[in-house]
């Protein structure tokens, strides 16, 4: 509307100062030297509009509310009315700006907004000076992994870009003392947030709750021993009275003895960082899970055991020895009669392995998976207990795989059973020694 008019207007005005200098030409006989005059008039006139606005433009200033008519007026009223929007938005967004900062920098955890190329510090919050030791303005652009130079694990974990798991227990840079948490948010497609926690308190109840649990756990050991002891000495055949009730007796402290060993080997588990980086041979591992498997099942399953992945193992021999009967144990424990308990070691994408034990079981409903590595959870507590366990078994297999960098994969179906699967990467893979150079297949 506004244009269309500005054009109008524009179109009879010209026309009218053409004929206006036409007529003055002609009475002066030198009409072309008339028109000659007004053209150089009007381009001087437009040169002198453009260079206001362009003026205006370059400086960043305000241009004024023009009250003109024609098109050069249209043009300055158009761009006032941008500047004006612009102004308003940028005003508005600044304040919301504002407003994102305070609320970052009086959060009680560090907050860093890192590059996510090259792990370089673009904007920290107040309690990340403190609790990291950053200085401002002179820690930006230094790349945050070099602030923990004893820790090799900050620079693999921050090139990992591992987002659903946080680095926990770590040592400030500022303070040992004090120890603090990670975690990497995906913030922009080139930053990342990372969120510090102080962790100090959590990590000292964590660490008074697993003194307190090894302590309890070694403490009964010796008073169990005796009672096993004495228990030992009496022979049944001498006292038949007594006979259902010691054996009950002793049915029940082993029980608690395997209680008792579960707990301190959890506890040992969780107070190691690494465990010890030897060759694992493969095959011999096999041919005891499988004599641990018949040993277990006294006949009545089908047990087979299949070596597909032709390759070894690198990690903790005895603790990696002890997760994989845990899971054999239990495929034999929650298989009724009858059923087939299946071994497998086998090759998977990305240059990694697996060990899945397979049972045509009982199975376990969809909603207890997510818990059945927590402590003492049990999706029927009288199995557990009928076929002698603790609760203790997959959570020892968890703690055991995490320290290998490895993972636990559950599948299950009510009735038709479970495939429980220990997931190794391409670094803990290693090529067989010459005594099992070739994939073999040991059922
Ligand atoms: P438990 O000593 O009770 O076997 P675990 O930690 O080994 O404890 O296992 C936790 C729970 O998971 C068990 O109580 C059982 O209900 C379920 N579970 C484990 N393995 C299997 C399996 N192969 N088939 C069915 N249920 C299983």
């Amino acid at each position: 509307m506004l244009l269309r008019l500005a054009w109008r207007q524009s179109l009879i005005r010209l026309l009218l100062f053409y004929l206006f200098a036409l007529g003055i030409g002609l009475a002066l006989g030198e009409p072309w030297w008339a028109l000659g005059i007004a053209t150089v008039v009007l381009a001087a006139r437009a040169y002198w509009r453009l260079y206001r606005v362009l003026r205006f433009l370059d400086w960043r200033k305000q241009l004024q509310t023009v009250d003109g008519q024609g098109l050069w007026a249209a043009l300055e009223t158009l761009i006032h009315r941008r500047q004006t929007e612009n102004r308003r938005r940028s005003r508005r967004l600044v304040r919301l700006l504002r407003a994102y900062r305070q609320a970052a920098s009086a959060m009680p955890d560090a907050a860093l907004v890192i590059n996510r190329r090259d792990g370089r510090l673009v904007w920290f919050n107040k309690t990340a000076r403190h609790l990291l030791g950053l200085r401002y303005p002179q820690s930006l652009g230094e790349p945050l992994a070099d602030f923990f130079m004893g820790q090799p694990r900050v620079r693999d974990w921050l090139a990992s870009g591992q987002t659903d798991e946080p680095l926990t227990d770590l040592p400030s840079p500022a303070d040992p003392m004090v120890r603090i948490s990670l975690r990497l948010i995906p913030y922009s497609a080139r930053e990342w947030m990372v969120v510090v926690r102080d962790v100090t308190k959590l990590m000292r109840l964590e660490q008074v709750r697993r003194d307190f649990v090894a302590n309890v756990s070694h403490e009964l050991r010796t008073p169990l021993t005796v009672v096993h002891g004495y228990l030992d000495m009496i022979e049944p055949e001498e006292h038949p009275d007594l006979a259902v009730m010691v054996e009950e007796m002793r049915r029940q402290s082993q029980r608690m003895t395997q209680l008792v060993e579960d707990l301190l080997t959890l506890s040992r588990l969780e107070a190691q960082e690494h465990l010890p980086e030897e060759p694992l041979a493969m095959a011999p591992m096999l041919v005891t899970l499988r004599r641990e498997a018949e040993a277990l099942s006294q006949g009545r399953h089908e047990i087979r055991v299949v070596d597909e992945a032709g390759c070894d193992l690198t990690g903790s021999v005895k603790e990696l020895h002890s997760a994989f009967s845990n899971l054999v144990s239990n495929a034999i424990r929650y298989t009724p009669t009858g059923g087939r308990v299946t071994v497998r070691f086998e090759k998977v994408a990305g240059g990694g392995v697996r060990l899945a034990v397979q049972d045509t079981g009982y199975g376990i409903p969809e909603q207890h998976l997510p818990r059945i590595t927590e402590r003492f959870y049990r999706v029927s507590t009288s199995r557990s207990r009928e076929s002698g366990g603790t609760g203790l078994g997959l959570s020892i297999v968890k703690h055991v795989l995490s320290l290998h960098q490895a993972r636990l994969d559950v599948e299950s179906e009510v009735g038709r059973g479970s495939t429980f699967a220990c997931v190794f990467g391409p670094a803990r893979v290693r090529m067989r020694g010459p005594a099992g150079e070739h994939p073999e297949d040991v059922s």
